[in-house]
């Protein structure tokens, strides 16, 4: 476990180093923005939805914060592109089990791919709002039309 824990940090770092789809989307038809205080998070999500086809085209983010949270925000847009907002939420909802399970149990974490890497965010309580952040900003991007505001002390 320890290799692999190794593995994960130098993911997280290597995100926050070099965030992927970070910008604007001047065309996107979903945004929202997320605040998380404990830390000083802040983070934008634009996202495009193909109105046809329910089907994410584009995803961006940008904001400051954390390497953590910037990580995070990172290696959700990469899972989301090509997702169906029906696949964007059920990803929402395996990622908020890996962060918020019990940190000793791993058997399953073949089975979660690229999410794997937040398993170690579990054991530091305080670092999985800075993880949730971009997650619950793209969920309620998703879930509105027009642009919001959410904040992690009010979910
Ligand atoms: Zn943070």
């Amino acid at each position: 476990m320890e290799e692999l824990k190794e593995l994960y940090q130098q993911v997280i770092l290597d995100h926050n180093k070099n965030p992927r789809n970070f910008g604007e989307l001047p065309t996107c038809n979903r945004h929202a923005e997320g605040h998380n205080p404990l830390c000083g998070d802040q983070i934008e999500v634009f996202i495009l939805v193909d109105e046809d086809t329910g089907k994410i085209e584009d995803v961006r983010f940008k904001g400051a914060g954390c390497a953590i949270s910037k990580a995070s925000a990172s290696i959700m847009t990469t899972l989301l592109k090509g997702k169906t907002i029906e696949e964007a939420k059920e990803l929402f909802e395996q990622f908020h089990k890996v962060v918020t399970s019990d940190p000793s149990s791993n058997a399953d974490i073949i089975n979660l791919g690229k999410l794997a890497v937040f398993c170690g965010v579990r054991e530091f309580p305080a670092r999985v709002k800075c993880a949730s952040l971009a997650w619950h900003t793209m969920l309620n991007a998703l879930d509105n039309h027009t642009t919001t505001k959410v904040s992690t002390e009010q979910v």
